[in-house]
């Protein structure tokens, strides 16, 4: 039986050990921390649970897909409840839309704020579920080894949509800022601009305004901790607080890991940890990429975190919330161009004790708050505790509703801690970005070119940021990893 050891324990490196596991491999795991999940962490003060990663539970037939692979359900392990509505987007004083998961609905709305765009906006969702059937049938699952897994017909008649933007689709839909906004707001998970987005990307507004959001009982660490479960299951043995800390190579192979506590040997060694960290722990010669590689890459922006315990129930806000009553553009240039502290950022509200009796005493509620900033920028030179009174005072004065004398606690998580805790290349909070120059074959790949025994998965590779394309992550790289060592 051959022996794969797997570094991380972040969703890409879950799949993976799953589907190794069933291929009839033995699979250990090590994770730096002393919890599971990765960026999935969680955070548990006084009665209070906080994600303090994912909250947007989306693409749910991937994690259906994921668990019938091993004839199991989601069901099996955790409940899930879909939100209705999805989230709300403010745009100023009591101005604000409710995305639904509808459609007709969506359009009906549309077509109230600017006439003709309803009809313009059904033609757009069309268009986004067929990409949507392309990119999950055709596109993702490949694992990025040759530009000819993209040459199927359906994706080759689709060529224009990967040089035209999600920016002018969006403006093809209507000159509205507000419905623009709505429309372009799913881009931003996949970490990178509207405006350097290609079009063929809007299978992401299907995901949203078709598949819906949905929120786990207990969180999105409850969607690890069942993968770990299905792991332990199938044999995998994982073991938690133990950071790899160098790699050993003998004549272009892997041979071991070493940790604080133990050497480890292998046949095949896997990392879902950030590339560039595992890179920096191989002898130089048998990296892929330079330092120069990683400081061009175009990464998916890091966040300032605020996990706040709050006293008595908000009943004014919903589950999410994307405060967009400022200026976008240039929170955007604050991110990617100038990478600097933002003024009037952006931010998005996450209350998930409204909709989930297990996260907050009761009578209380749990608040999440997160603003996306540059990567690289100093930590030193901004004071968080004046971002959460922006946001407070900018919840203020677009709901009426006063949350500072609410607070009980509040944590932070920001840019260094990124690094410290994950490794984070950069201090990204969610990989490399899915730009145009960053897609497929142009992201670092899964199997290493200098290692014969050595991959790679998730958020940096390929397909790239978030839940359901580290989980996708996992299991194109254990397929490489059977057809390369069966
Ligand atoms: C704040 C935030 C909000 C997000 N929101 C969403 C959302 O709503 N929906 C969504 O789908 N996605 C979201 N994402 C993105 C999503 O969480 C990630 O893309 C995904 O979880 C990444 O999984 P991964 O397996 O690639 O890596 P990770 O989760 O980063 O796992 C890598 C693991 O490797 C470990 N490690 C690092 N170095 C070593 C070492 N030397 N030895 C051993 N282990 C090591 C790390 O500790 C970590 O546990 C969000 C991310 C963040 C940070």
């Amino acid at each position: 039986m051959k022996k794969i050891v797997i570094l991380g324990a972040g969703f890409s490196s879950l799949s993976a050990a799953n589907y190794l596991a069933q291929m009839g491999y033995k699979v250990k795991i090590l994770e730096k921390n002393n919890l599971i999940g990765g960026r999935a962490n969680v955070l548990k003060r006084e009665g209070f649970t906080f994600d303090m990663g994912p909250t947007f539970y989306w693409m749910p037939d991937v994690f259906d897909k994921f668990f019938q692979d091993f004839g199991k359900k989601p069901s099996d392990y955790y409940t899930l409840t879909q939100l209705i509505p999805s989230y709300r987007i403010y745009f100023g004083s009591q101005d604000y839309i409710d995305n639904y998961a509808d459609i007709p609905r969506m359009k009906e709305t549309f077509e109230a704020i600017d006439p003709g765009s309803g009809q313009r906006f059904e033609r757009f969702m069309t268009n986004a579920k067929k990409n949507y059937d392309i990119a999950i049938k055709d596109l993702v699952y490949q694992p990025g080894e040759s530009i000819f897994e993209l040459v199927t017909l359906d994706a080759a008649l689709k060529l224009d949509e990967f040089v035209k933007t999600i920016r002018y689709d969006a403006k093809q839909v209507s000159s509205n800022p507000k419905i623009q906004k709505i429309i372009e707001f799913p881009i931003l998970f996949l970490g990178a601009t509207p405006s350097n987005t290609p079009m063929f990307y809007n299978f992401m507004n299907y995901a949203d305004i078709g598949l819906g959001t949905w929120h786990p009982k207990g969180g999105m660490h409850q969607v690890a901790l069942a993968m770990k479960d299905l792991a332990i299951s199938q044999g995998v043995e994982i073991q938690t607080g133990e950071a790899a800390l160098e790699i050993v190579i003998e004549q272009n192979l892997v041979t071991k890991v070493r940790t604080e506590k133990g050497t480890y040997d292998c046949d095949i060694l896997l990392s879902g940890a950030d590339y560039a960290h595992t890179e920096a722990l191989m002898p130089e010669k048998y990296r892929q990429y330079t330092q120069n590689y990683w400081n061009q890459r175009a990464l998916a922006p890091s966040a300032m975190l605020f996990y706040v315990g709050f006293e008595g129930k908000i009943p004014e806000m919903i589950h999410h919330s994307l405060f967009f009553d400022s200026d976008f553009e240039q929170h955007i240039a604050a991110i990617y161009t100038n990478k600097s502290w933002p003024t009037a950022p952006l931010f998005y509200t996450s209350f998930p004790s409204m909709s989930d009796d297990t996260v907050a005493p009761q009578g209380k509620e749990a608040g999440i708050f997160l603003i996306p900033i540059a990567t690289d920028i100093d930590q030193d030179k901004s004071n968080p505790k004046d971002y959460l009174d922006e946001i407070f005072r900018r919840i203020h004065e677009n709901t009426g509703i006063d949350l500072r004398e609410k607070v009980i606690f509040y944590e932070y998580f920001g840019i260094r801690d990124f690094q410290n805790v994950y490794h984070s290349l950069r201090g990204n909070a969610y990989g490399l970005a899915n730009t145009l120059l960053q897609t497929h074959i142009l992201r670092p790949r899964l199997k290493s070119k200098k290692v014969n025994n050595m991959y790679f998965s998730g958020q940096l590779t390929v397909p790239g940021p978030g839940v359901p394309p580290a989980i996708i992550s996992g299991n194109i790289v254990s397929q490489l990893i059977k057809k390369y060592h069966p």
